[in-house]
């Protein structure tokens, strides 16, 4: 049984049948079975299939929403605008079926073209952090491109899954397209990744588990596609709007609970201006409200589990190098007050491995190499951050930074149409826009012989 709990009070939600590789395989299997029909649909008829799809879910926005809420922990409102952006997603790739491009390549002797074909049936395997929004980036270019999916939620948040997979069908979506698994990533997820029938896995979660996957996923030559974990920088020199960066700081680290994979980690603060910016981020910190998810002016929820929140203590011990930190309510519930460890040095454990919660090092740097040098030592790759008034530095320090997604004067890092992703061991491949549907497609090459010479 799965006994999903709300992490903002520890009550159980529901019980749900844990699912099984038996059930893996049976969705499998109707996934390959619907593909045919599927990949042969007429694009516009695809394309009218999910518009009509991201409508329908679209009319259940504020349920999904206060659904998604109950069981992560997060405040409503944030709930609500992800489920917005999850809608925005489907919107998007509806209108990508009759988008997939080939072209014609000057060739001797006769006429060249490339297809984008489908993959067959893609697993979709997606953690608790950010559940529905998560599972939209994959599910619709996956289906835009052709192909049948099965769906693996996370054990602890597998609800808006399971209540998309009845709105997929109450939507008259063919039988078999769409396939819902709740059950354990050693189980369900595992089957998955090695099963002969699933031509692409596509993975969101944590490094270990990503690894994993592309070791298993090898037997059978799979596609995967791995958005896996963060410890990005936030740099922040001295000739940036100093007030501006503090104020955003907090929320670049500590939304959704810092439980984020681009969650700006690691502050870098020029040496000349950082007790000038530690001064103007404290009260940003002690200003965060944390507690019930349902009110309007929460903030910050709980973290998802007890177990959790274990992990993320333990980057706390009794003499950390606490500057600071916000407040929590007491419990029941999962919850953690947003901590700020300062001035840290880059090899401190707290600076080198994803916490994945509301605690976030201030480090010190002199110049610009030494930022780059900070900001770049690191297993990771997935978002930052370049605070500076100076458009030319904003350019070299864009360049030198090893991440797949960056921001200047600003900590935004996803938005539908423009590619998502991260470099060295954040993964690899992209979601969102239109590099996505690369991910889920492959290229056929037709050459036509026409006798010409
Ligand atoms: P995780 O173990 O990587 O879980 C992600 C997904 O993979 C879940 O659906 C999980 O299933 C499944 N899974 C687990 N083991 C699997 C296996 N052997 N084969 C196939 N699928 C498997 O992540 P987590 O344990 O939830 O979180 C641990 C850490 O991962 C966090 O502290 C954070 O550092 C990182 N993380 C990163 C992101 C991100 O957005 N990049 C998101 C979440 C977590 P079950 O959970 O149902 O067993
Ligand atoms: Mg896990």
């Amino acid at each position: 049984m799965i006994e999903v709990i709300n992490p903002a009070n520890e009550a159980v939600i529901r019980q749900l049948e844990s699912r099984t590789a038996e059930d893996a395989d049976a969705g499998v299997a109707r996934a390959k079975a619907a593909f045919p029909a599927w990949k042969r649909m007429p694009p516009p008829e695809r394309t009218r299939v999910l518009r009509h799809l991201a409508e329908k879910i679209a009319a259940e926005h504020e349920p999904l929403a206060k659904l998604e809420s109950l069981n992560t922990g997060k405040p409503l409102a944030c709930a609500r605008a992800e489920i917005g952006m999850a809608i925005e997603t489907f919107r998007y790739y509806a209108g990508a079926c009759e988008r997939l491009l080939g072209s014609t390549i000057p060739v001797a002797g006769g006429i060249d073209i490339t297809f984008h074909e489908p993959l067959g049936v893609v697993a979709l395997i997606v953690p608790w952090n950010f559940p529905f929004t998560i599972a939209s980036w994959k599910l619709a270019p996956a289906l835009a491109a052709g192909n049948t999916v099965v769906l693996k939620p996370a054990e602890l948040t597998p609800l808006t899954a399971l209540e998309f997979e009845r709105i997929a069908t109450a939507a008259g979506l063919p039988e078999g397209v769409i396939n819902v698994v709740a059950g354990a990533g050693s189980v369900v997820g595992r089957r998955l990744v090695e099963h002969p029938d699933v031509a692409k896995v596509a993975f969101t979660g944590s490094t270990a588990v990503g690894r994993e996957i592309m070791r298993r996923a090898a037997e059978t030559i799979k596609r995967v596609t791995l958005e896996l974990g963060g410890k990005s920088a936030n740099v922040i020199f001295e000739d940036a709007d100093i007030e501006a960066a503090a104020a955003a700081a907090p929320e670049a680290v500590f939304d959704n609970a810092g439980q984020d994979c681009c969650a700006r980690s690691r502050v870098l603060v020029q040496k000349s201006v950082f007790e000038r910016f530690m001064a103007a981020m404290e009260p940003a910190v002690k200003a965060i409200r944390v507690g019930d998810p349902m009110a309007a002016d929460t903030v910050m929820g709980p973290l998802i589990s007890a177990d959790h929140r274990r992990k993320v203590a333990a980057f706390v011990p009794a003499d950390a190098p606490v500057a600071y930190r916000g407040t929590a309510p007491a419990g029941p519930g999962y919850w953690f007050a947003p901590t700020v460890l300062a001035p840290v040095s880059n090899h401190d454990r707290a600076a080198r491995d994803e916490i994945f919660g509301p605690v976030v090092c201030v480090i010190p740097f002199a110049d610009e190499a030494e930022a780059v040098r900070l900001a770049n030592e690191t297993i990771y790759g997935l978002s930052g951050s370049i605070w500076t008034r100076d458009g030319a530095r904003a350019l070299r320090m864009a360049r030198a930074i090893e991440a797949g997604v960056l921001s200047v004067n600003s900590n935004s890092s996803v938005r539908v149409p423009t590619p998502f992703g991260g470099m060295k061991q954040s993964g690899f491949g992209r979601e969102l826009g239109p590099h996505a549907l690369e991910h889920y497609t492959d290229i056929k090459n037709v050459f036509v012989a026409t006798g010409e010479s």
